[in-house]
């Protein structure tokens, strides 16, 4: 038993693990269900480190050394369940198995338990930045028992993505915590994706801007507060021709985005614990609106739009390309705001105490939202880590400050030229809404005690009141 970790399931991503660890000197055991996968990891990268190889789990799990560490890295769901049951018979206490699978958090959290039962460490952890990072160093979330990161820690540490000198790896929290932060990581992910999508919308719908041009513009926007792995790879597809065609790349694919579903249960989670997270919600929706393929053919053409026509003279396109830089980062805060609000809640709820500005810390390398002003996340919840509004921060009030004008003009533009703009409105609404010194819920609230006796409490005096609507209007207090 010579192993240091082992990987089972060498499809892309297990099998770029297995080989990230064996780079970084450990000698790996690796196992696949099909052995193929297995013999041909061996046969194309046996030379970049130490492997070893088994056929059964048995001698898979024989060939580590204790305690045994072992990363599991099938498809989500059932096929985990089935590999974790295979396994379990045949490890012994104290032995860490590490789900790095996208696996939905309240299934992490059941297996911790079952696992935990029989004096196994079970951390799921969360992996993100695909077969490239992967390889070469993703951003890693690992849950699980602080003890079995004593362990495990260093090792994960080393293969992750390092943004100067320290690693995109950090414990995140007891069970369910690694994926649950990878998820509001994916949801945030969708966030990001759709208000770069509605900026490239607006430059060429507002100036007639061509895929080429926009991708100047981008690139320009990610030497800045904007820069981000998203960013820069949207500019380099909108660059591309298709080599078919000879037409922008980006207007020969055709206009559904699909959805693996890690947005969708960030959204669901969201609605249980009554965290408003719009921008990932609408990001989510919009996704659903381009696959609504009949109700689409529907409204085309038939909807009347009474939109104005976009007339941006020549000396104010540069004024425009900048207030949508504005509006999308505005945005973009606004969406980050919402999603370390619900790792907040979430962390609450469950009793993880996830530190968020660690969570920033490690997005900056290796993941898909790596971005610059990630290091703006961490530098704020230094100053309090109890921040109970991201926005709220100096920093991110100064944002606000120079982008929020820019912004009501982008939307207000968006509207009366008839351009979809779910993530730029919504973050604008959200903002105006969170800031507000009152709200139309008191009116929302009177109505539910009209037609419910669900009762309000007054501004004026404490407890709780119900008023006889349909009787003689007087107020009884409860
Ligand atoms: P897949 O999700 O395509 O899963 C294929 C692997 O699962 C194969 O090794 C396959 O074995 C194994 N498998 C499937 N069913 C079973 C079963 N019942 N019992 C045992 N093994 C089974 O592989 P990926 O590499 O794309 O992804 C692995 C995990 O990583 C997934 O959870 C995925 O969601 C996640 N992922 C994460 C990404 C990220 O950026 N973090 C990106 C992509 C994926 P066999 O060869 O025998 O069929």
């Amino acid at each position: 038993a010579t192993a240091q970790i082992g990987v089972t399931g060498l499809a892309v991503m297990g099998r770029n693990l297995a080989r990230n660890f064996a780079r970084r000197g450990y000698t790996v055991a690796v196992h696949n269900r099909s052995y193929a996968k297995t013999a041909s990891l061996v046969a194309d990268h046996g030379t970049e480190g130490t492997f070893v190889a088994s056929e059964s789990m048995a001698d898979f799990v024989a060939s580590l050394a204790v305690p045994r560490k072992v990363v599991i890295m099938v498809k989500a769901g059932g096929p985990t369940d089935a590999v974790i049951a295979e396994l379990v018979p045949l490890l012994a206490a104290g032995d860490i198995v590490i789900d790095a699978g996208n696996a939905h958090f309240p299934d992490t959290i059941r297996r911790e338990a079952e696992l935990a039962a029989h004096g196994l460490h079970f951390v799921g952890t969360g992996v993100s930045g695909g077969e490239e990072g992967a390889l070469n160093g993703p951003s890693i979330m690992p849950g699980g028992s602080p003890e079995s990161y004593a362990v495990l820690g260093p090792i994960l540490e080393s293969i992750a993505a390092q943004v100067d000198g320290v690693p995109c790896c950090t414990y995140v929290g007891a069970n369910g915590a690694g994926h649950f932060v990878k998820m509001v990581h994916n949801g945030i992910e969708y966030a990001d994706m759709q208000l770069i999508a509605e900026a490239y919308d607006l430059l060429r719908l507002g100036l007639g801007a061509t895929a080429a041009q926009i991708s100047e513009i981008f690139a320009q926007w990610n030497t800045g507060d904007l820069e981000s792995f998203l960013i820069e790879i949207s500019a380099d597809v909108l660059a591309h021709t298709d080599p078919v065609t000879g037409a922008a790349f980006v207007d020969v694919v055709l206009d559904q985005a699909e959805q693996k579903g890690t947005g969708r249960w960030t959204v669901q989670n969201a609605l249980d614990l009554g965290v408003p997270i719009t921008g990932i919600a609408e990001a989510t929706f919009a996704r659903a609106l381009s696959g609504s393929v009949p109700q689409r053919a529907a409204a085309v053409g038939v909807l009347p739009a009474h939109a104005a026509a976009w007339d941006i003279a020549p000396e104010d396109r540069a004024a425009f390309i900048e207030d949508v830089r504005l509006a999308l980062y505005a945005s973009k805060v606004v969406a980050y705001s919402q999603g370390f609000d619900q790792i907040a809640a979430a962390s609450a709820e469950f009793g993880w105490d996830v530190d968020r500005g660690a969570m920033a810390r490690i997005w900056r390398g290796g993941c898909i939202i790596r971005a610059r002003f990630l290091n703006r996340i961490t530098e704020a919840y230094e100053r309090d880590a109890h921040l109970p509004l991201l926005l709220a921060d100096a920093y991110f009030t100064g944002v606000m400050d120079d982008g929020v004008g820019a912004w009501r003009r982008i939307v207000a533009a968006a509207a009366l030229h008839g351009v979809p703009t779910p993530g730029f409105s919504s973050s604008l609404s959200y903002y105006d809404g969170v800031r507000a010194e009152r709200l139309p819920a008191a009116l929302i609230q009177a109505q539910r005690d009209f037609f419910g006796a669900h009762t309000y409490r007054r501004v004026d005096r404490a407890g709780t009141f119900h008023t006889e609507w349909t009787g003689d209007r007087s107020e009884t207090a409860l």
